[in-house]
Parts: C-alpha cells; sequence; structure tokens
C-alpha cells in the first residue's frame, strides 16, 4: 500500500508546491518510488516540473470527473500527474456527482501498488478538491510559514482534518507540520517558529524550519529540484532528513 501524503494548508504561499516537489525528489533518492498529483487549479507544481498547463489536453480533472486513467509523467525520476484551469471547473462540477468524496481516492487506486509515495499537492483553499484529498490521504503534512499569522488558520486547519477523521477517513494521520520560509534574522519569524514548537508539538512533530532561499525560486525557473539545481545547498539535508522521518514512521 502506498502512503499518501496530502500536503496541506488553505493558506497560498505556504510552499505546498516547493515542498511536494522537493520532498518527493528526496524520497526518489531513498529509493522510493514516488507520484507526485497537482490537486491546485493554479498549477505551480505541473509548471514547476516544465509543463505548459494550458498545453495538456490530460490532466488530473479528467481522471475525477470523466474516469479516465491517471495522465502519467514522468521527470527527473519522479511521475506526475498534472493540472491545469479546467480543476476550478472540477469545484463546482463535484458538488453534484456521485460518490464525490471518493473521487480521487478511486482514481489513484488502479496505481497505488506502483508506488511507495503518492504525494497530493492541495489547493489553498478548503474546498472539494482540498476535501477530497483528505479523503484520500493516509496522511497530512502541514507546511506553515514562520510570520505573524502563521497561526492564525490553523484552528480551521485542525478541526478540517478532525472533521475528515470522524468520517470518512478513520485512519488519516497528522505526519507533522514543516515551518516554511524561515528568515531567522527577523525577529517575528524566530517567535513566530516558537510559538510553532509550543503550539504544534504536542500534536505531531514540528520539524525543522526551511529556510527562505532565493535558490528555491531559482530553482523552480529552471524547472529543477533544489537538489538538481544546486546540490551542496544546505537546505536540502532538512528536505532529506524530512523524507528520512516520513520513511520511519
Ligand atoms: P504554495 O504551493 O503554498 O502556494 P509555493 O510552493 O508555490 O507555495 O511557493 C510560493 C512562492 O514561494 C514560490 O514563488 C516559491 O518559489 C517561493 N518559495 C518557496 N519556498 C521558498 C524558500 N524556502 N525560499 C524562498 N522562496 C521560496
Amino acid at each position: 500500500m502506498s502512503k499518501i501524503i496530502a500536503i496541506f494548508n488553505q493558506a497560498g504561499g505556504v510552499a505546498k508546491s516547493t515542498l511536494t516537489l522537493n520532498l518527493g525528489y528526496s524520497l526518489s533518492q531513498l529509493q522510493q518510488k514516488v507520484l507526485l498529483v497537482d490537486i491546485d487549479p493554479q498549477a505551480s507544481l505541473t509548471t514547476f516540473l516544465g509543463l505548459e498547463p494550458s498545453e495538456l489536453d490530460q490532466t488530473l480533472y479528467h481522471s475525477i470527473l470523466h474516469d479516465a486513467p491517471l495522465p502519467i509523467h514522468s521527470i527527473h525520476g519522479l511521475d506526475l500527474v498534472p493540472a491545469n484551469i479546467d480543476l476550478s471547473g472540477a469545484e463546482l462540477e463535484l458538488v453534484t456527482a456521485d460518490l464525490r468524496d471518493l473521487r480521487l481516492k478511486d482514481a489513484l487506486e488502479p496505481v497505488e501498488g506502483k508506488y511507495d509515495y503518492i504525494l497530493l499537492d492541495c489547493p489553498p483553499s478548503l474546498g472539494i478538491l482540498s476535501y477530497i484529498s483528505l479523503v484520500a490521504a493516509t496522511h497530512v503534512l502541514v507546511p506553515i510559514q514562520t510570520h505573524y499569522k502563521a497561526l492564525r488558520g490553523t484552528e480551521l486547519l485542525l478541526k478540517t482534518v478532525s472533521r475528515v477523521k470522524k468520517k470518512p477517513n478513520k485512519s488519516l494521520a497528522l505526519a507533522g507540520f514543516i515551518p516554511t520560509l524561515y528568515d531567522s534574522r527577523t525577529s517575528q519569524d524566530t517567535l513566530s517558529l516558537q510559538a510553532i514548537k509550543e503550539q504544534l508539538s504536542p500534536l505531531a512533530p514540528v520539524f525543522d524550519p526551511i529556510p527562505r532561499s532565493i535558490a528555491f525560486a531559482d530553482a523552480v525557473q529552471a524547472h529543477l529540484p533544489l537538489a538538481l539545481y544546486q546540490p551542496k545547498h544546505p537546505t536540502i539535508s532538512l528536505l532529506n532528513n524530512i523524507a528520512q522521518a516520513l520513511l520511519l514512521r
């Protein structure tokens, strides 16, 4: 059985897509077979891996709404199911679809045996696409930006996870929190990191923060995981530690 990890936070710009790509790559370097699934209509992950969303005929949309086989693209040793703007229509179409909660879970089922890890890059919302991701997932990993608003949305996020755990997906587990875009030179970020650790570590592991670094943006421009763009970058060992911790769970 694959471990299916939803990278989930209803806030945008907290590095969900960046982490999906880079943790996926770290897991693949640990000899794990990894599938990345872009569930965000903005399709950042798809773009990060060098595909042009508007040129794709088949995306996740066709698999969750029209039962098409998952369109899988292999890039840098990772497999990707891409998205594009069609997925924003799925939010509406899913409202009236039968068995809508299971649409993503059912779409992933045929490939589950092929992968050790399936990482779901959730959209920045608490809508149906995030909901069906939590229903399909075995674990949730939460990136959380270290700034003064960091904890503001967490209560709602945790409530959503608890609601899914109560009914459709009892075995869903919180795999941890990853503080992101951390700048240790600012007191706002250090205070925020301290608050994240104090409040969230009783619930699940809080991993070491991923520092803000221009190299991430540059790597994305080059359509590469950081480890291929700048193999000696110090943050790679932090990403590898998180991947290793996921492997041990
Ligand atoms: P989300 O998926 O949560 O919306 P993204 O992964 O798209 O967030 O990241 C938002 C922006 O922040 C992107 O431009 C990305 O390149 C940049 N970014 C992500 N992580 C870092 C980092 N550690 N340092 C600097 N920029 C980063």
